[in-house]
């Protein structure tokens, strides 16, 4: 029955587990530990902890064991394991399954910390990385071989918005075996069907539309049982990167809304950028949804929804900052996905590290601009956006 359920009464109803007093919301537990019934309690649950059995919050906890029902239903995956942050998840997909000697090809357009993984931590270790533009499947095709074990994407790049066709990717991937992980943050669950599209394992940061109000750090791992419990759980458990209940409690809350806010955000990302796009001071608006995006059939064919970002070049730094400066409802910030809309100059901030050489690869422009759009009024926000082009 509850399989068949479509996802807006998953959101608000899978995972949840009631006490002795039939709380309607999902309470939290907050417990480090369980006491025992008896030291061959303790003994048996050690060997192997049942379904509703928890030992220790680092290893499992029932309001983050909802949490985790609840998202790999969404998702489509057999089970899921929460983490701290997204990088911890993103960390924990990885790293759990490679090891020195092992092959990965990875995307090149990625979030920072998520580059900084593959490219200096997995090598560190001895494991081998090749990069590839991810929208090319010939680039796929040339660097996956046999014994490649992983292959890693972003389902839409930030900030740029390219998108990868997962089941391409998959297609090739599968031939040699490797597992298929993609990061699906900008796509987001109620948009991107990675799994029905090949993906095994789906890694979000749920700091960003699944909270939705920018309140906490999360992240999540969804894949196949075998994977999570024994894989990714064991590493997981054991090196520190579990997600707190009172963390869990508010993914969960966050999730009833989900559906309902990415939709609201993703039609006023499309009404902003096709208000945008035309005006002579902008040089490039960048959006899965217009038609002049150089994967607009692929996110038609692919995806459920355009998605709540748009990117737009307006030239320069200079001319980027003053537009920024100018801005009354957006704020200057970093985060994603929240119901505020966030406006961000990735060149200086979140794509700073980089080398010149990179970012002009990557298209990350002086000029660039990456807006996240929030739950605000769209007339409001495309006004806005408008008074801060007239100071450019
Ligand atoms: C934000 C983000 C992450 C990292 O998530 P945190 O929760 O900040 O650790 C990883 N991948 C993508 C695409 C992101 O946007």
């Amino acid at each position: 029955m509850a399989d068949d359920w479509n996802i807006r009464t998953k959101l608000v109803h899978t995972g949840s587990r009631r006490s002795q007093y039939g709380e309607m919301a999902e309470a939290i537990f907050l417990t480090q530990g369980f006491a025992y019934d008896s030291a061959e309690q303790a003994e048996a649950r050690f060997i192997k902890a049942e379904d509703d059995e928890f030992i220790y919050a680092r290893y499992g906890n029932p309001t983050v064991r909802m949490f985790e029902d609840r998202i790999a239903a969404v998702e489509g995956t057999e089970d899921a394991f929460a983490c701290a942050s997204g990088m911890a998840a993103v960390n924990g997909a990885l790293t759990s399954m490679l090891k020195a000697g092992d092959h990965v090809v990875s995307a090149r357009a990625l979030f920072g910390s998520c580059l900084y993984i593959l490219e200096d931590v997995l090598t560190r270790y001895g494991v081998q990385v090749t990069f590839v533009d991810g929208t090319d499947l010939d680039q796929w095709r040339a660097a996956v071989r046999p014994g490649t074990k992983a292959v890693f994407l972003e389902s839409m790049s930030n900030p740029t918005l390219e998108i990868v066709d997962i089941r391409g990717v998959a297609e090739i991937a599968h031939a040699a075996g490797a597992l298929v992980i993609v990061d699906n943050v900008f796509a987001t669950p109620v948009f991107s069907r990675a799994v029905e599209l090949g993906a095994d394992v789906v890694v979000y940061s749920t700091t960003k539309h699944i909270d939705g109000q920018g309140r906490a750090l999360g992240g999540v791992i969804c894949g196949p049982r075998d994977y999570i419990r024994k894989t990714v759980e064991t590493y997981m458990k054991h090196t520190g990167g579990s997600m707190s209940p009172f963390t869990a409690w508010l993914m969960l809350n966050g999730m009833q809304t989900l559906d309902l806010r990415c939709r609201a955000m993703a039609d006023s990302a499309a009404v902003i950028a096709a208000g945008l796009e035309g005006d002579a001071r902008i040089s490039r608006v960048i959006f899965p949804g217009l038609e002049s995006h150089a994967q607009h059939r692929l996110a038609r064919e692919q995806l459920r929804g355009f998605g709540t970002m748009l990117a737009i070049d307006v030239g320069s730094k200079e001319a980027a900052f003053r537009l920024m400066n100018g801005l009354a409802i957006w704020k200057i910030s970093n985060n994603l996905g929240d119901a505020k809309s966030i406006a961000t100059h990735p060149a200086t901030t979140t794509h700073q590290r980089l080398a010149p050489e990179q970012k002009a690869r990557l298209g990350i422009t002086p000029g660039l601009i990456r807006l996240s759009v929030g739950l605000e009024d769209a007339g409001d926000l495309l006004s806005d956006l408008r008074r801060g082009l007239d100071l450019i």
